[in-house]
């Protein structure tokens, strides 16, 4: 390899750990050794060094050990005269770099001011938002699981235009990767280009601006080792299993654009160690044999109108895009884009106007594959800022095609047109919401290419059971009321045939298997009270995805012998549950938390908990980062109740399940909730009103104490003790 690049890498590392060291020596003189140092809500600590190290730091005491583990492994400065060129150097000089970075990265979170907005998405006046917190590490690392985004391009420094910085951000997202961005040179950044030409930033749209300092890029890294200790089952400090889970799950690689200085180069050479090539626009020097990334570790000068075709080239990522013909850029990355009411074209159904969306099943002699009508005006017939109807029907007609896969598809509607870049849609049903930009509506996007992409969308991805698909799109008042009223009819049948729906009634459940991908021990039996724990996957789901996909994760399971009606235990549900969590669980209840409950794996919407001394027990949402009762934050409560085991006296649910006759039936049901989060008891509220009136608990809601009364479980015994919560009563829970 080049003794130039080694040279350049290594003398940036040592300019880090060297500004880590004065900044550190700063903030101890200033705030003390024992001063806090965390990033925001996370259970990781400071990631890198926690993955890779094994190091629990939490404060700036913590930080200086972490600086003489990156002294250590700093080379020497390659000499004039001697010199072996050997990449084992280049690695460790960077390794040093991350860890300089993330001292220096952390010791921000000390200051006041904070130079981070902690949010999932900048505001008008804050650009960078640093370190992702668990939560939106939860819900986007399990992207990069399920393959729905394929990696993240971690993009340092700027393009020669705003334009250019607009096209390669575009077919990032548009390949359905993550782009991240750090590192300004000479104060621009790429992320600053983007907001100057008005593009939205944040996670929703998966351009995500971590901060100016060419330090905020290990924020990238840090993400790829939370990815491989939350997902790919590495313990803190087993960085071969960090690393490797990277090299081989996380398809990554770093953009360098514009001038790469000593320490971009370190920074570099800190992505190799993750197996992360990086693809330069410039003339510097490569390293282009294989050995750590798959494929070469630096590739340049690479043109910038190729540079993102090379760089998915050169990590040997495997891209699959359905192609959607319509004028605007169309996938996944687009599906957090809000639309403002002043970038607004055109505004449809919504809280003003009435709407719908509906899928029913058809004969084949009665669909017209690919026809789509439009009935009322079109977008160019409207005045700029209109608010009008929507109507949307899709008929679909197939050999394999029942009405039970019907609500399966209409949900697809949402997620479909909302990937769209420029196109904004909520809800469904009869709450559908849709707003088209300006810009969209100038690239001449129109009502019907909604029929295009659902058409599209439709066939690429239900294609088994979907052999024709015809949409008509309805924007007049008059058929919009008419058809809802049809619609919400077929709704209700819908809803009524899962509402009367009994675990007694059916002799099949079906599992998922989906999250043993992070989770390999983890099966979900879903039944018709109980719900997938992430809430996307309900008994009617779980047989429609097993027609769609006879060999996929939901199958059907025989309930066999009934061995305990009271807790749920079943002798087939029992053999499958052994056979399929690798002969790891023997026995498994549906309804106890307390014997034998069912595994958890990373993607619960809450998490229940028993509160021993209340002779009750706890539920929280995953959003909620205060501290509950339990002693733990959510984040921390899904480190100890998921992965894939048994917990008891813990369990993940939805949020649904909640309301169910079977949740926690074997202790006594949901009388036995005596704290939720205030959010999730809010939304609850019907239900809880309804649990309070069958088990004849006046007031129950009232009963229930939150985090505004109580945050400790003696807190919660007090408050409820004061209310007469009917746990105290009930028989002791254990
Ligand atoms: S939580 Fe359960 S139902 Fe949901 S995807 Fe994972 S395994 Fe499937």
């Amino acid at each position: 390899m080049s003794k130039l690049i080694a040279t350049k890498a290594i003398r940036g590392a040592h300019t880090l750990v060297k500004r880590a060291e004065e900044e550190l020596r700063l903030a101890i003189q200033q705030k003390g050794p024992a001063a806090k140092v965390e990033f925001p809500n996370t259970g990781y600590y400071l990631p890198v060094s926690h993955g890779i190290l094994g190091m629990d730091i939490q404060s700036l005491e913590g930080l200086q050990e972490l600086l003489e583990e990156a002294k250590k492994l700093l080379p020497p400065l390659p000499t004039d005269k001697l010199w072996i060129p050997y990449l084992g150097n280049t690695l460790d000089a960077g390794m040093a770099a991350l860890f300089a970075d993330e001292i220096i990265e952390s010791i921000k979170y000390t200051q006041d001011p904070l130079p981070y907005l902690i949010a999932a998405n900048p505001d008008e006046e804050h650009l960078w938002i640093g370190a992702a917190d668990d939560i939106i590490m939860r819900e986007r690392g399990i992207e990069f699981v399920d393959g729905t985004a394929p990696g993240f391009a971690a993009c340092v420094g700027y393009c020669p235009t705003n334009e250019m910085a607009v096209k390669i951000a575009r077919e990032l997202q548009e390949k359905n990767l993550y782009v991240f961005m750090s590192a300004a040179t000479d104060g621009k950044s790429m992320a600053q280009q983007l907001r100057e030409e008005g593009i939205q930033l944040g996670w929703d749209t998966r351009l995500v601006p971590f901060g100016d300092d060419v330090t905020a890029t290990v924020h990238s890294l840090g993400f790829a080792t939370r990815a491989a200790l939350s997902f790919g089952g590495a313990q803190p400090g087993d960085y071969q299993r960090v690393l490797r889970y990277n090299k081989n799950r996380i398809f990554a690689f770093v953009l360098a654009l514009g001038p790469v200085d000593d320490e971009k180069h370190a920074q570099a050479a800190g992505a190799i160690n993750f197996g992360f090539p990086t693809i330069a626009d410039t003339d510097i020097d490569q390293i282009l044999p294989s050995g750590i990334c798959t494929y070469e570790h630096i590739v340049s000068p690479v043109p910038l109108e190729k540079i993102v075709s090379k760089a998915i080239e050169v990590r040997g990522l495997k891209i699959t895009i359905t192609k959607v013909p319509i004028p605007v850029a169309y996938g996944p990355a687009f599906q957090g884009e809000r639309i403002r009411k002043e970038d607004m074209h055109v505004e449809l159904a919504g809280q003003l106007q009435p709407g719908f969306e509906f899928l029913t099943t058809k004969n084949m002699n009665e669909v017209e594959d690919g026809k789509i009508d439009l009935i009322g005006p079109e977008i160019n017939d409207l005045e700029e800022g209109a608010q009008i109807p929507l109507g949307i029907w899709v008929d679909v007609a197939g050999r394999e095609m029942q009405s039970d896969f019907e609500p399966i598809l209409e949900r697809q509607i949402h997620d479909f047109i909302n990937c769209a870049n420029g196109v904004f849609h909520m809800g469904q049903r009869d709450i559908n919401w849709v707003r088209i930009s300006k810009e969209a509506k100038s690239k001449d996007f129109s009502f019907r290419h909604f029929g295009t992409i659902l058409h599209a969308k439709i066939h690429g991805e239900f294609g088994k059971i979907a052999d024709k698909v015809q949409v008509k799109i309805y924007t007049q008042e008059k058929e919009v009321i008419e058809l809802r009223d049809i619609a919400r009819n077929v709704y209700k049948l819908r809803d009524d045939r899962l509402a009367d729906m009994t675990d007694e009634a059916v002799d099949t459940f079906y599992s998922c298997t989906l999250c043993q991908s992070f989770a390999p021990n983890h099966v979900c039996i879903i039944t018709p009270e109980r719900s997938g724990l992430c809430g996307a996957y309900n008994w009617l789901d779980g047989k429609a995805a097993f027609r769609i996909n006879p060999t996929g994760p939901n199958q059907p399971v025989k309930k066999g012998k009934v061995l305990d009606a009271e807790k749920g235990q079943w002798q087939d549900i029992n053999d499958f549950v052994f056979q399929n969590s690798h002969k790891t669980l023997e026995i498994f209840n549906a309804y106890s938390i307390i014997e034998y409950p069912m595994t958890s794996c990373g993607c619960f919407e809450c998490i229940s908990g028993l509160l021993p001394s209340t002779n009750g027990i706890m539920s929280v949402y995953r959003d909620y980062t205060g501290m509950t009762p339990s002693g733990m934050k959510f984040s921390t409560l899904a480190g100890t109740v998921g992965g894939g085991v048994q917990t008891p006296g813990f369990i993940g649910h939805s949020k649904h399940y909640i309301g169910s006759q079977k949740f926690i039936s074997a202790e006594g049901g949901a009388k036995r909730i005596v704290w939720m989060n205030k959010a999730l008891k809010e939304e609850m509220a019907p239900v809880l009103e309804g649990i309070g009136k069958k088990e004849g608990v006046e007031d129950f809601i009232h009963k229930i104490a939150d985090e505004t009364v109580a945050i400790t479980e003696e807190e919660v015994l007090e408050f409820i003790s004061k209310k007469n919560h009917p746990a105290l009563a009930m028989p002791p829970i254990f």
